[in-house]
This record gives structure tokens, C-alpha cells and sequence, in this order.
């Protein structure tokens, strides 16, 4: 909690008795945020953010230890404690349920309390708590989501469903006992549930979850909610160029630009693909959301970071943190701080470490040991700069480490070296940091929890407690 006074306040109150009253109240409670931003970088850790931050300066010719992604400029920053309530290491549905709904929940369970039981359709009912998306639809604002994998992921889907796993995306995904007990599938949720509570912005991935076989999706009851959506007026959008020519006034706007999640942008650029970067989404959420005078809320995620870092693909996980730092640009740009709040975090760490030497260099790359030759381990073999903890980057069983001497590290498909074997890496349960700008920022300091996250985003847009 914060409730200090600030020390301007403390001056102006021996000055004048008036201040007194005002500047009584704790520093936060009267900042008040038309709208708010929250962006959420998907396994970005600290590491992340410096080898990102490194990466992207030395890629724009400057000196990338001293260079700063766009948010790390913001005034105030935190770290947060992301624990789930019964795992120490949390995943993307309990953490981003933390952070919209203010409530810690079970790992893979998704706008929901810890009283649900995993996978239980029965327990829904008394675990189902609101999100922050529909307390600021209630308010009268305007509510959206963009996300680089499908829509119906974790992350994204914490905003608008409620359900007891995760994985319950699409009909064809939900149990037998489930289905009959009147749960429904997320894209269901995203599409068919209470028009009150409705997003109005909707931009990622997933199609597949939306459209039956005929349309080439993955539904069993044979509908095409895409077409469900455009009969109640909504626009749709599947391309990049479509999406730029959304026309203006457009209030409600649905974009699904993969069957899945979207490609990472080193595939996008090289594929020439038309679909929409990250910063492309962003700038039209915010374009279209901007124009309810009530004001928005937006939640922007940058999942691809998340993808990459399983993989132990750590040049396209510092490139999609780069992304991230883009689309975080852009919102700056197109808002004003003094009724913006814009918050940028992450919902878990990963495993990626920076091996230090004695000189810079570049990343990702090797350590460097005499002018023309990196330095060498106990083992005989070079160090590179980046690597994991686990995943599968390690060497297979019963094998040593390769020697990557002559490996181009710089290869955006050349996996990092991990210590232990795993199919795809492990979120690691360290804190992440939050940044923010904006009114109700100073609630974003010091050693903070999910849960507080979503209080500062809940108290800048004035919503009722529960
Ligand atoms: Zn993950």
C-alpha cells in the first residue's frame, strides 16, 4: 500500500492549512486515468529487458549497455512478486487472472478465484470473478485486447472468460461432463457472452478457434462466430492491409490474422507476410478505442516472447521484447500522460542468463577472451553470452556441449544453449519488474503483488471495489 504523503505536500502544509486537507490524502487515491494501457510482455524477465535492451542498441549502432527500450524511461517502476496461489513458479493464465482481476488463482485456471478446482465445471459458478475489462465496460468505457498468439490464449482470454483450465478454447477441447454441465469454450466466451460486457477491440491470432471445418477451424458445432460477429454489426479484418483500411469511425472491430498464434516478426518480414506487427494492432486499438469519450481500456500482449524463450530462440525473444518496446512507443506517442495511464509487465520470468567477461561484445555472441579468440571453459569450448536453464537448446542425453565456435549465434532460428533437457523451457518464478506513466503511477513502486497491479489499474479508472 501506499499511503505516504508526498514531500511537496509536506512543505505546502506548513504554508497553508488548505493544502493540509489535500495533500492528506495518500498520493495515489486522487489521480484519476480516463484510460489505461496495460501491455504485458510474456516471459519478459529482467534479463530479458537488459539482453533486449543491449540487442536492440547495438543493432541500431549505438551503444546497447547504456541504451533503453521505450518504457524503461517511464517515472515509476516496481518488482512483482507472481506466484500463483498453489505454485510457486506461475503460468500465463493464473498470472494475467492476478493482474485483471486482482485475485490469485490455481495454475491454468483463468478469470477465476482459488476456490475453483481444476478442470471442475461445477465449481465455476462461486469462483467466477469479474474482470477488469468488464468493470470498465460497466463504467461506460470502451474495452479491447491485442495479442500476437491466438486470441484465445491464456493471457489474452484472462481479460474476457472464466473457466476452470486454460485449454478449454474451443469447443472440441471441452470434456464430455463439462459441455453437458453448461460451461462454454473460450471463443464462445469472447463472442457469444453478455453484450454488456462485450470487447469492442479484438486483434490476434486464433482464427481456427472460430470457424467450423468448412472455414478450415477446429469447432464441432459447426458455426462461424466470425460471421455470427458481423451480422451484429461488428467489422472484421483477417490482413495486414485490411486492418490499415479499417474505416474511420469503425467503433467495433474483430481481426484474426492466423489460424493460431501469429508469426514472430523476423518470419513475418521474411515471408513478406500481410499481417500487422504488434505496433500496427496497437496504433489501431488505440485509434478506435480513443474515440469513446468516456475513455478505454486497452491490454496489449507481447506473447511471442514467451514462444521464443520455450524454444531457447533468445535472438527472437529479445526481438519480439523489441516489438513490445515498438507498440509501447506508439501508444506513448498517440496519449498523454495526464490522463493515460500506460502500464508495461510482465506475468513471469524465463530462464535466460548473461554470461559476464571482462570485455562488451556483442549479443547474442561469445564470450571474448584474447583479441581474435573467445575465451574457453574447463571443458575446452567457448561461452556463449546467452543461455538457459533449461529447454531444449541443452545437449541431448548422454552428449556433451557443442562446440559453437563456427555456430552463427546470431541466426534467428539457432536454439541457445540450456543446461537441462526439456521439450520446452520453464517459466522461472523470480520477480518481473512493472513500468508506468501516467495518473495512479506511483502505486507502481517498490516490491508490489500481480493482484496490486490490477488495484492501480482499478483505482486510476475510479471503478467500485467488489
Ligand atoms: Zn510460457
Amino acid at each position: 500500500m501506499d499511503g505516504s504523503i508526498s514531500s511537496g505536500c509536506r512543505r505546502a502544509s506548513s504554508v497553508l492549512a488548505l493544502a493540509v486537507a489535500i495533500c492528506a490524502t495518500p498520493a495515489h487515491a486522487a489521480e484519476r486515468a480516463k484510460n489505461v494501457i496495460l501491455f504485458i510482455g510474456d516471459g519478459m524477465g529482467v534479463s530479458t529487458l537488459t539482453a533486449a535492451r543491449i540487442f536492440d542498441g547495438q543493432r541500431r549502432g549505438v551503444d546497447g549497455a547504456s541504451n533503453q527500450l521505450s518504457f524503461e524511461a517511464f517515472p515509476d517502476l516496481a518488482l512483482v512478486r507472481t506466484y500463483s496461489a498453489d505454485s510457486l513458479v506461475t503460468e500465463s493464465a493464473a498470472s494475467a487472472s492476478a493482474i485483471l482481476t486482482g485475485r490469485r488463482t490455481l495454475n491454468g485456471a483463468l478469470g477465476v478465484s482459488d476456490k475453483i478446482v481444476r478442470d471442475d465445471c461445477a465449481s465455476l459458478a462461486a469462483a467466477r470473478v469479474p474482470t477488469l475489462a468488464e468493470l470498465a465496460k460497466q463504467s461506460g468505457r470502451s474495452t479491447g485486447v491485442v495479442s500476437t498468439a491466438a486470441i484465445t490464449d491464456a493471457t489474452p482470454a484472462s481479460l474476457y472468460a472464466h473457466s476452470p483450465s486454460r485449454h478449454w478454447q474451443i469447443d472440441a477441447d471441452l470434456p464430455p461432463g463439462a459441455a453437458a454441465a453448461g460451461c462454454i469454450d473460450i471463443a464462445r466466451q469472447m463472442l457469444d457472452g453478455p453484450k454488456a460486457l462485450q470487447l469492442d477491440v479484438m486483434l490476434g491470432g486464433g482464427l481456427s478457434a472460430f470457424t467450423s471445418e468448412d472455414g478450415a477451424g477446429r469447432r464441432l458445432d459447426g458455426r462461424d462466430l466470425t460471421a455470427d460477429w458481423r451480422k451484429t454489426g461488428g467489422a472484421y479484418v483477417d490482413t495486414g492491409s485490411a486492418l490499415a483500411a479499417v474505416p474511420k469511425g469503425t467503433t467495433r472491430l474483430l481481426g484474426l490474422f492466423a489460424p493460431g498464434n501469429m508469426m514472430r516478426e523476423t518470419t513475418r518480414k521474411l515471408l513478406e507476410a500481410d499481417a500487422p506487427r504488434l505496433v500496427d494492432m496497437t496504433v489501431k486499438a488505440i485509434e478506435i478505442l480513443s474515440q469513446d469519450r468516456d475513455g478505454y481500456f486497452l491490454m496489449v500482449e507481447g506473447a511471442l516472447i514467451d514462444k521464443a524463450h520455450h524454444q531457447n530462440l533468445a535472438h527472437e525473444a529479445l526481438n519480439e521484447t523489441v516489438e513490445l518496446s515498438q507498440a509501447v512507443a506508439a501508444a506513448m506517442a498517440m496519449t498523454e500522460p495526464a490522463d493515460t495511464l500506460i502500464i508495461v509487465t510482465a506475468d513471469h520470468s524465463h530462464g535466460l542468463t548473461l554470461n559476464g567477461g571482462s570485455r562488451r561484445t556483442t549479443i547474442p555472441g561469445l564470450l571474448p577472451g584474447t583479441e581474435d579468440d573467445p575465451a574457453l571453459a574447463l571443458d575446452g569450448k567457448p561461452i556463449p553470452i546467452l543461455m538457459y536453464a533449461t529447454g531444449p537448446g541443452a545437449p541431448a542425453l548422454g552428449e556433451t556441449r557443442p562446440d559453437v565456435s563456427s555456430t552463427d549465434l546470431s541466426d534467428p532460428d539457432q536454439r541457445a544453449l540450456a543446461t537441462v533437457p526439456l521439450g520446452s523451457a520453464a517459466h522461472t518464478g523470480e520477480d518481473i519488474a512493472a513500468y508506468a506513466r501516467g495518473p495512479g503511477s506511483a502505486r507502481i513502486r517498490g516490491l508490489i503483488d500481480h493482484p496490486t497491479v490490477f488495484q492501480a489499474m482499478r483505482e486510476a479508472l475510479g471503478l467500485p471495489e467488489r
